[in-house]
């Protein structure tokens, strides 16, 4: 095996060198990181990451050290890039060192594939309901299967996967007031979110907005992530041509996890998380009361890239009577980490198991979380503890409180 450095083009090599430099070995971010409070080794670390990314490109790594693992291990929860005093470009690092790197072997690069492809995911889960998979075959996975199988981890899924709604459109344009936006389609979310979509139009709606759905395109995140760069440009073009077509003033994404890539995507645009928007634009929205008690994830991507937790907050708090307890974020990520949870579901499970440990006792009527890949991930993990705890977006319940 080639060294990184050999393989790595001179413009590449000398990005991941400027970004490299930019860290001054602090060591603030530590505390922040998921990977250091599991494995609480350097390698594991922000600082050791940048460290690695930089050595590899000088060739002081050797051929045969497995920097693509270390690197694959971070969870981009981008709490870091948030903690650093400088601050580092962390989230650039680490894409431009992920996309140098050849693609990891041993990894379920089709699975991956077929998560950002919303037509291949579509058929894949409407022949699991065919075949009633949610009552058989994360039993059969578990006897055949070993625990590290991202097969296994992504077949645990079947039984908390919401049923696929259709999209609800209301063509209510003469009723708007306000500017357009486009609501993202995105891979995933585009399947199994379109009920929180449907929701987010509505309350969009609400508010005077006039609101455009964009196709089901992958925002490029999962092809970056598995060094597919082609593909994760293209997908990129994808998404500029469709905004471009939806004639929008902005462009809003259900899901936070999305939102890094997609305004890496569109330069110039403004492109926001849909609670942290309704929050902001959203004002005269009215909320009928509710007597009810219900706990707050807020995933990595809504503090460190959409940073509008207060704001998430502040909105559920416009519902009187409700009791809103928020989970601990600090060095907490659920694990699910787009494909993390089926590449390493092993690690993935030891950092769920750490935020369902925080859930408040006695249980909270619902826990709330808005990040898709967050729910699937934490949802299994209830099913497993036998805890019937029911999950859902936190627009879902804005929506079913809205004063119409
Ligand atoms: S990334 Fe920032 S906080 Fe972390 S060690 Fe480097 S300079 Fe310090
Ligand atoms: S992005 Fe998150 S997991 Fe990755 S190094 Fe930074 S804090 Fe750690």
């Amino acid at each position: 095996m080639l060294a990184f450095s050999a393989m790595i083009s001179p413009d590449s090599a000398a990005r991941i060198a400027t970004l490299a430099d930019e860290c001054v070995k602090c060591g603030l971010c530590l505390p922040h990181c998921p990977t250091y409070a599991l494995d609480a080794t350097e390698t594991e670390s922000p600082r050791g990451r940048i460290a690695l990314a930089a050595a590899g490109t000088s060739g002081v790594v050797p051929a045969g050290f497995d920097l693509r693992l270390h690197l694959d291990h971070c969870l981009a929860c981008m709490a870091c890039e948030r903690a650093c005093p400088v601050p580092v470009h962390y989230g650039a690092l680490l894409v431009e060192t992920r996309a140098a790197l050849p693609p990891a072997k041993g990894r379920p690069r089709f699975l991956l594939d077929l998560l950002s492809r919303p037509r291949w995911l579509r058929a894949m889960s409407w022949l699991a309901r065919l075949s009633l998979a949610r009552l058989w075959a994360s039993t059969a996975a578990r006897a055949l299967l070993p625990k590290e199988s991202a097969l296994r981890a992504a077949i645990a899924l079947l039984p908390v996967l919401p049923r696929e709604s259709k999209v609800h459109s209301s063509d209510s344009r003469a009723a708007a007031t306000r500017s357009t936006v486009a609501l993202f389609g995105g891979c995933v979310q585009g399947v199994f979110e379109r009920d929180a979509q449907n929701v987010a139009e509505l309350l969009l709606r609400a508010a005077g907005f006039d609101v455009t759905r964009m196709d089901n395109i992958c925002c490029g995140a999962l092809a970056a992530h598995i060094g597919d760069v082609d593909r994760a440009q293209h997908l990129a073009a994808q998404v500029r041509n469709a905004f471009a077509r939806s004639g929008a003033e902005a462009l809003i994404t259900t899901t936070p996890g999305c939102l890094g890539t997609l305004r890496a995507a569109l330069p110039g645009t403004r492109v926001e998380e849909a609670l942290g928007f309704i929050a902001a634009q959203a004002d005269e929205l009215k909320f009928k009361p509710l007597n009810a008690r219900v706990a707050l994830h807020l995933p990595c991507t809504q503090v460190n890239v959409a940073r509008n937790g207060e704001a998430v907050r502040k909105l559920l708090a416009r519902i009187s009577g409700l009791k809103v307890d928020v989970l601990p974020t600090q060095a907490q990520c659920c694990g699910a980490a787009g494909s993390h949870m089926l590449e390493f579901p092993e690690r993935a499970a030891a950092y769920r198991e750490k935020v369902l440990a925080t859930l408040p006792r006695p249980s909270p009527d619902i826990l709330l979380t808005s990040n898709i890949g967050c729910r699937l991930h934490l949802a299994a993990g209830l099913r497993i503890r036998g805890d019937g705890l029911q999950i859902e977006h936190p627009l879902t319940l804005l929506a079913r409180q809205l004063i119409a």
